[in-house]
């Protein structure tokens, strides 16, 4: 005879700000029952909005309905669905609020806007177990140094132009490096990185707390063409310079704030030299050091529907008429009351 099983709480999330379209289900005790994801691949160049936001549109059935079949829930089940509210790509975060606003209203439950960049965080410290660290995040879209200080995420250092997971992905596809499926370009740079170690000098930009790639990305790009050095030694010395820029930052946040623990998150954070680097940096100030887990570190609807449990157990929510997407919501505008107790 089956059994029935007590109903509980759960929470569904939508992620859609750039690439990735995905869905996450957890429990309100914080259990991960899916998370699924449609990447979008361009065939040639970097993502155009509009095509990422027409793939999602074309995913999202298919995603939405894996991720339910895996959680292996009731439609009742559901107390609330969390949506990417920004930053992203406009199109992209359209799509998923649209989808988001529909599946509420359907389902007549409460929708919780989601800042993406906090979302990261707030996933990787119930990944890890970390409780109050300095986050390294670093991916496609961004690259922040955030800490939580009175009520807030606060942002200790960040990019002034293009992110890290950029600067290595242009220059990947400058080097004419071919991403397969599911094979990502920085990882392609890591690849042959490991292969040499021959230092090519390259601009080393760090401006107080901030942190410039567009430069560097120039004259790695210069050198590639002047034919004088291999594109493993450029992989390796591009590596090198863009990861110590982001360790130095990193360190100095962590030596002002003093936290116990360094996160490292994004798509990035796979990275093993990178790795290396801040668990070094993070012991030589007796800091425990910590890497999200590649599935919980891309965009991931999980992160999503976490934070959003979180968001709606202190008392917030969105209403529709507020659900409109914010393209460059900083993490530090976001009031966080779950966080310190
Ligand atoms: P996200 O924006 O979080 O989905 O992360 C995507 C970014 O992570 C892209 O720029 C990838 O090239 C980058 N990435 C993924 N794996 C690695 C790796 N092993 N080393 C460096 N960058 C990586
Ligand atoms: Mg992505």
């Amino acid at each position: 005879m089956a059994t029935l099983r007590k109903a509980d709480s759960y929470c569904l999330g939508l992620e859609s700000t750039a690439d990735d379209f995905s869905v996450g289900i957890l429990s309100f005790k914080g259990d991960i029952l899916a998370n699924e994801a449609s990447m979008f691949m361009p065939e040639t160049g970097g993502i155009h909005p509009r095509e990422a936001a027409r793939h999602h549109a074309e995913v999202a059935g298919k995603v939405l309905s894996e991720a339910l079949r895996k959680a292996g829930i009731q439609q009742r089940e559901i107390k609330i669905i969390a949506f990417s509210q920004g930053p992203g790509l406009g199109p992209c975060l359209r799509t998923g609020a649209t989808a988001a606003r529909a599946l509420a209203c359907y389902l007549q439950v409460p929708l919780v806007g989601v800042n993406h960049c906090v979302a990261h965080i707030e996933i990787g410290k119930l990944i890890t177990g970390a409780k109050d660290p300095l986050t390294l995040y670093v991916s496609g879209g961004n690259t922040i140094v955030a800490a939580f200080e009175a009520g807030r995420y606060r942002v200790f250092g960040e990019t002034l132009d293009i992110s890290v997971g950029n600067c290595l992905d242009v220059f990947a596809r400058e080097a004419g490096l071919r991403q397969k499926i599911g094979e990502p370009l920085g990882a392609l740079v890591e690849k042959l990185a490991a292969r040499s170690q021959n230092f090519v000098s390259l601009p080393y930009t760090v401006k107080g707390m901030d942190l410039s790639f567009s430069g560097l990305l120039s004259a790695a790009i210069e050198l590639l063409n002047s034919k004088k050095y291999s594109v493993e030694d450029l992989c390796f010395s591009l590596q090198e310079v863009v990861f110590s820029m982001l360790a130095e930052v990193t360190e100095r946040a962590l030596a002002h704030t003093e936290k116990p623990e360094v996160l490292l998150t994004g798509g990035v954070a796979a990275n093993k030299r990178l790795q290396s680097m801040l668990e070094a940096l993070a012991n030589e100030h007796n800091a425990k050091f910590g890497v999200v887990p590649k599935q919980y570190a891309l965009d991931n609807g999980a992160m999503i529907a976490w934070t959003g449990i979180l968001t709606y157990q202190h008392g917030l929510s969105t209403s529709i008429e507020k659900s409109f997407v914010k393209l460059k919501w900083r993490l530090d505008e976001v009031y966080a009351p779950w966080v310190g107790g």
